[in-house]
């Protein structure tokens, strides 16, 4: 396997897929021989040019290169793309070309690719396709809540106000810095119609906002059920999903900063929260309506999604062996 684009998610997918025992990392390809290309070196990961190019600027930063990234494309069984939005599409000729399957990430649009993806919510529809998108974060996130809702109860219609962080940590042109921007001004926002590409006849609004925070999105969610239902049992549903953290009352962690030090003093890779970080206390019933408070760390929910979806495209196991093999290899559960 080989990762085209090692940025915030890029980085990240190698790791996971580096710690897996069923799968082999070969390289990784960037246009810039920066921090992270160093560090990938550290690492042990073979470097490929992204842009052939800019390959002098490689060696000129001391960054030793295995190759161009067509040799990456062509010797890997799959590519995960991780390149900045709309890139990945026009990437897709590249994998075509030397008949190399490969995932996209949530930037894109549907149409990358054959199938849109979600471990918990339909692994099996990208078995043996050839070119899939991980949906993306607040997408999975949405996903692995609905997903045991439907089952468990029956979905009528759900509604979503997400509070999305302006930009990652080190995205330091993005903002905004000081206001709160309905975002998209539209309503309802692209997210619901995204949410679709994963439940096809599911009724969803959402609405969007940005605000001058790097740590997480947050989502406040309305789910109409179909039957009557407990604040506990659902409660009790929501404990029993390895990606869904419920965060017990007493913990302390009173918002997205908490929960971010949280995982640090966990000692997890980069700080990274892939679960849904669900408040136990936000969980409110009021006949068929559910409500409850999520928070979503953008750079790492969709990492073990990536891992599942290699899996199902190779059906190498079946979603339940799969999912528990990439929590384990990870460290996810809490
Ligand atoms: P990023 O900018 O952090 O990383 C992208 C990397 O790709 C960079 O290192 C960039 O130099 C490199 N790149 C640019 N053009 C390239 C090319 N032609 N060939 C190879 N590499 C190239 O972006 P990201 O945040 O990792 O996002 C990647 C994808 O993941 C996007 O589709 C994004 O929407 C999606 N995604 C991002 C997040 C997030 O919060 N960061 C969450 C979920 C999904």
């Amino acid at each position: 396997m080989g990762v085209n684009g090692y940025g915030t998610i890029g980085k990240r997918v190698a790791d996971a897929v580096h710690a897996q025992p069923d799968m082999e990392l070969i390289g990784v390809a960037k246009t810039q021989p920066n921090f992270e290309a160093h560090t990938a070196g550290e690492r042990g990961y073979p470097m490929y040019a992204a842009i052939p190019e800019r390959s002098p600027l490689f060696s000129e930063a001391g960054v030793e290169l295995a190759g161009e990234v067509d040799e990456l494309v062509a010797e890997a069984d799959i590519i995960v793309d991780c390149t900045p939005s709309g890139i990945g599409a026009e990437n897709r000729e590249l994998y075509e070309t030397h008949h190399t399957p490969a995932i996209f990430q949530g930037g894109e649009d549907a149409d990358v690719a054959d199938v849109s993806f979600n471990a918990r919510a339909n692994f099996d529809a990208a078995r043996d396709a050839d070119y899939v998108r991980v949906v993306s974060c607040n997408t999975t996130g949405l996903s692995r809540i609905i997903a045991p809702l439907e089952e468990e109860y029956g979905v009528e219609k759900v509604r979503a106000t997400l509070v999305r962080r302006g930009g990652d940590p080190g995205q330091n042109s993005r903002g905004p810095i000081n206001d709160i921007l309905p975002n998209p001004i539209k309503i309802p926002s692209h997210h619901g119609p995204d949410v679709k590409t994963i439940f096809p006849d599911l009724e969803i609004d959402t609405l969007g906002l940005k605000v001058p925070a790097t740590l997480m999105h947050v989502h406040a969610l309305n789910v109409t059920l179909e039957d009557d239902v407990t604040g506990a049992h659902v409660r009790q549903l929501l404990e029993g999903e390895n990606r869904v953290y419920v965060i017990p009352e007493g913990m302390g962690i009173d918002g997205a900063g908490k929960l971010m030090d949280f995982a640090l003093d966990a000692g997890r890779p980069r700080g990274d929260m892939w679960e849904n970080c669900v408040w136990g206390e936000s969980i409110g019933v009021n006949g068929r309506d559910l409500y409850l408070f999520q928070a979503i760390h953008q750079q790492s929910d969709v990492i073990p999604e990536n891992v599942d979806a290699i899996r199902a495209m190779f059906d190498l196991e079946d979603q339940k062996t799969s999912m528990e093999l990439t929590d384990r290899t990870l460290g996810i559960g809490i």
